[in-house]
């Protein structure tokens, strides 16, 4: 069995950036399948957010044609914060003898050294790090230390042990954001070409992402 790709994050909503990279990172890495899974109770974040029960909606439908896209859904049978290190490490119990990647933007990367317990995730997963329009791989600091230490560029290392190292590749640049996103439908714009379809009618049938003025 090849390694489960496991794909965090708020999406909020759920767009093409995440969805091809997803796909791309998939197919590169013949990875099983892709987890998607969503955040119940993003905490850190301030900036607009539709309810939960929405953007797991939304991301089941955007996924919903496409073989080896899965949802996992258990953050939201969780009280309490999100965090990846638990998630990874339930996991981990699951599949206790099959190589994990946790997935994720460059952004996303640069922001590890501030996630809870962030240095336990080498021990549970290996980190696949995807280019994201706009942002740099580090090559100093702590993550800079970290790449040289544990990066690879053999998509075969993630095949042959469970966790531990880093993968940084480039993917199509689809310079899509939630946040943009959430802006501009509050104006009022239609998302079309973004998004897939089945997402885009959940958004404007619902009227999730128009403010009450
Ligand atoms: P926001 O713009 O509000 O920060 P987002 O578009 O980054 O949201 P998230 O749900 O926070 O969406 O992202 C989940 C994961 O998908 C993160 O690891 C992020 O880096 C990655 N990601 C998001 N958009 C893209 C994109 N356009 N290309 C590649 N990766 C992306």
């Amino acid at each position: 069995m090849g390694p489960i790709g496991i794909f965090g994050g708020t999406f909020d909503p759920i767009h093409y950036g995440h969805l091809r990279t997803a796909l791309e990172l998939l197919q590169r890495l013949s990875l099983t399948e892709v987890r998607f899974v969503p955040c119940a109770d993003p905490s850190h974040r301030d900036t607009m957010t539709v309810a939960g029960a929405f953007r797991l909606e939304m991301v089941k439908a955007a996924v919903a044609d496409q073989p080896s896209f899965v949802v996992d859904d258990r953050e939201f049978k969780r009280q309490g914060p999100s965090y990846s290190v638990d998630t990874l490490g339930r996991l981990r119990s699951e599949n206790p003898s099959v190589s994990l990647c946790l997935l994720m933007g460059l952004d996303a990367f640069l922001g590890l050294p501030d996630w809870y317990r962030w240095e336990e995730i080498s021990e549970l997963a290996h980190i696949v790090v995807a280019h994201r329009p706009g942002w740099r791989v580090p090559e100093d600091g702590v993550l800079g230390e970290l790449l040289r230490e544990r990066g690879t560029d053999e998509a075969a290392s993630l095949h042959n042990s469970m966790c531990g190292r880093i993968f940084v590749t480039p993917v199509t640049q689809l310079e899509i954001s939630a946040t943009e996103l959430r802006t501009s439908l509050n104006a009022g714009l239609d998302p079309k070409f973004l998004m897939p379809d089945s997402v885009r009618k959940i958004i404007i049938e619902s009227g999730c992402y128009v403010e009450d003025s």
